[in-house]
């Protein structure tokens, strides 16, 4: 699924592939493989947006982030995604909707901390000779 995240930013991801996938299936028929090049290409982008999330593995739901990341077209696409898989996702993936809905109710500094993006991190541990 993702090469980059780990811990929390994974699970993330997976999330929104899964609704990625409930919503592509019906709106986009993709043929043959779970989602179709534009959400592929959805997902890539917010992957990257995860690696790059100031707040890091500490990251709150985006619905309530002061920073909105997106740009306007993938903020539009991944929010009618949402809004069709969200209510749909406690039935078809239950444990990462819990996953979600206790994320949403966790508290989060209104500043992100410094240096906490999941990217930067990598940058600091990759060994520097390779
Ligand atoms: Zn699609």
């Amino acid at each position: 699924m993702t090469a980059v995240l780990t811990g929390e930013l994974a699970t993330e991801l997976a999330t929104i592939a899964a609704m990625a996938e409930l919503y592509c299936r019906v709106h986009h028929h993709p043929n043959g493989s779970a989602l179709c090049q534009e959400c592929q290409a959805l997902l890539k982008y917010a992957e990257t947006r995860l690696d790059r999330c100031p707040y890091g593995h500490n990251k709150p739901a985006c619905r309530h982030c002061p920073i909105h990341c997106y740009k306007p077209d993938p903020k539009a696409a991944i929010q009618h995604i949402m809004r069709y898989s969200g209510p749909r996702m406690l039935l078809r993936h239950p444990l990462l909707a819990l996953r979600h809905l206790r994320r949403e109710r966790r508290p989060f500094p209104a500043q992100p901390p410094r240096n906490q993006s999941q990217r930067y991190l990598r940058s600091q541990t990759d060994d520097p000779a390779k």
